[in-house]
């Protein structure tokens, strides 16, 4: 199921939106399955989880970070990571900046935003966005690239639509702000209920689990 889920998703996309399959609690056998029919980015939520993976998978593939990021792990997360969606305080940036400049590596990161203001939700106010960058341009080695946003679970895909529009609003006056001075480009937005409303409001990166692996056991 895994191999026709991927094809039957990638032939619907547009062929500038990338594909993130998230792959927390997935088994290595099922990611393998799923790079094999054409996966080429993975998203992982958990440090130990994406090193105890990333050791056992041989194939060449993107690594993004997708879940919240503690700063005493910033060290083992830029070891891994090809990007890191969930920047999102201007002390993990710090941090983060500190390893890669160990690491010598420049790591392309999105600033999550918490769009829909929910108060037990990761990312920063969309108020906040703004002074985020502000730090982040000072720091020689990230590189910022856009905005991640996960918005509420909803019933019925439409009515997350408003929350995506308003973050591609932050999103193009960000970028705008910063043009010239950034590679401002991608937008992740949309899970497997809401991927295809998020592409229409301008998602070029969706994180997609269960419509790829199907249900997970632990829900
Ligand atoms: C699990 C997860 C997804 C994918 O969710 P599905 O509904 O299974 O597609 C996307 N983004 C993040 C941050 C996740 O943790």
């Amino acid at each position: 199921m895994i191999r026709e889920n991927v094809r039957r998703i990638l032939a619907e996309f547009p062929s500038h939106v990338t594909l993130v399959a998230a792959t927390k609690a997935r088994s290595v056998s099922e990611i393998n399955e799923a790079i094999e029919a054409g996966i080429t980015n993975l998203g992982e939520n958990y440090i130990q989880e994406a090193e105890e993976k990333f050791i056992r998978i041989k194939k060449k593939v993107r690594w993004h970070l997708i879940g919240h990021l503690q700063k005493n792990k910033a060290k083992r997360a830029t070891k891994i990571f090809d990007m890191i969606e969930t920047l999102d305080s201007p002390e993990l940036a710090e941090v983060l900046d500190r390893e890669c400049n160990k690491a010598n590596k420049i790591m392309p990161v999105l600033i999550e935003v918490n769009s829909g203001q929910e108060s037990q939700k990761a990312g920063i106010a969309p108020d906040a966005v703004e002074g985020l960058m502000e730090e982040i341009i000072k720091l020689p080695n990230l590189k910022p690239m856009g905005l991640m946003t996960m918005g509420p679970l909803v019933d019925n895909p439409e009515s997350i639509r408003p929350l995506f529009k308003f973050t591609k609003d932050i999103f193009d006056k960000i970028g705008k702000m910063y043009e010239g001075r950034v590679e401002w480009r991608y937008l992740s937005m949309g899970m497997s209920d809401t991927y295809r409303v998020a592409i229409e409001e301008g998602a070029n990166i969706v994180r997609v689990g269960t419509a790829i692996f199907g249900r997970r056991d632990k829900d």
